[in-house]
């Protein structure tokens, strides 16, 4: 319950999660956790809302600091800032906004979450052959922070819809030409030979569905969900049952929320105590 996290008076400052539906974020827990550790005045509160443009005019009258931005508002929303970072245009999303001398600025904090979770493998992942599953806005960012923050030798892609992933290797193709961009169809992806697997589509959310059958995986390789409800997904068990390194979305959606956190207020995130209260909030879910 938030007033049993937070004191709030006359000088709260307000921040925010605009998106619909919401009502099972994590957010507000990971960032009034942050607030009340570090003694920062200030609330976190989930506005479930399809009508971005009254929301935003809203957050604006009445001071938000800054905000999260979730489906179904990640692309639109950009329409109605004063400026959007270099990431978040190449990926053409927004998950984080900030206020700042009266102006909307737009980030996209999953490259650096998805760059943080990943940092204990790197050199596993070094030269090696990587597959995404997916071409939607978090793919894009998990491309990115592949391509910039990572050696990678050669990443491929699959996607229900091919020409999303086409057009995200054409986006995509120009940053770092050395790492070759390449479409698979579902049947070439037993025989790709590649090491690090990362599922950045929604199938399995809050589901027992999967994309790729149990023997698709072996023990040889590192295998990310970015999905976190359920923190085992079908893929990652399939992928844990034949010895396979396992990795869920739960840290990337700590370092992004870190991330974001920063920007509103330049401290930095308790990590530790917030991923303790979340895996008892999980835990117990
Ligand atoms: P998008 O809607 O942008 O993309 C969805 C992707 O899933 C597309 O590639 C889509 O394919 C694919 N997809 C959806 N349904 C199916 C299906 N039935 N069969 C095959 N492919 C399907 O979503 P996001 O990229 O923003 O998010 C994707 C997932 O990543 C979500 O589960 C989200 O919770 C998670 N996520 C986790 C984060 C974290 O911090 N851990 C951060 C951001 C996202 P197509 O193009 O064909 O429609």
């Amino acid at each position: 319950m938030i007033d049993s996290l937070i004191e709030i008076n006359g000088s709260t400052q307000l921040y925010a999660l605009i998106g619909s539906p919401i009502r099972h974020s994590l957010s507000p827990l990971i960032h009034n956790t942050s607030f009340k550790s570090l003694g920062i005045n200030a609330v976190f509160l989930a506005f479930d809302s399809l009508d971005l443009k009254e929301a935003l005019s809203g957050f604006k009258a009445l001071g938000v600091g800054g905000f999260s931005v979730t489906v179904p508002h990640k692309v639109a929303v950009i329409n109605y800032l004063d400026e959007v970072s270099f990431e978040a245009k190449l990926i053409g999303s927004v998950n984080t906004v900030v206020q700042k001398r009266g102006k909307w600025i737009g980030y996209n904090t999953d490259v650096v979450g998805f760059t943080k979770s990943l940092e204990p493998f790197r050199k596993n992942i070094e030269n090696e052959k990587v597959l995404v599953l997916g071409a939607g806005g978090s793919a894009r960012a998990v491309v990115f922070a592949l391509i910039n923050n990572y050696d990678v030798g050669e990443i491929f892609f699959y996607n229900r819809t091919q020409e999303r992933a086409l057009q995200l290797i054409s986006d995509f193709a120009s940053i770092k030409p050395d790492v070759p961009l390449r479409f698979v169809s579902s049947d070439a992806l037993p025989n790709l030979g590649a090491k690090f697997i990362v599922n950045t589509t929604s199938v399995g959310l809050a589901s027992e569905e999967c994309l790729v059958r149990p023997d698709f995986f072996d023990s040889k390789m590192i295998v990310y969900d970015l999905i976190y409800d359920p923190i085992k997904t079908v893929f990652l068990r399939y992928a844990h049952a034949t010895g396979a390194v396992t990795i869920n979305g739960l840290d990337m959606l700590v370092e992004q929320a870190a991330a974001a956190f920063y920007l509103w207020t330049e401290n930095i995130m308790p990590i530790e105590t917030v991923k303790k209260n979340l895996l008892e909030k999980v835990d117990n879910q």
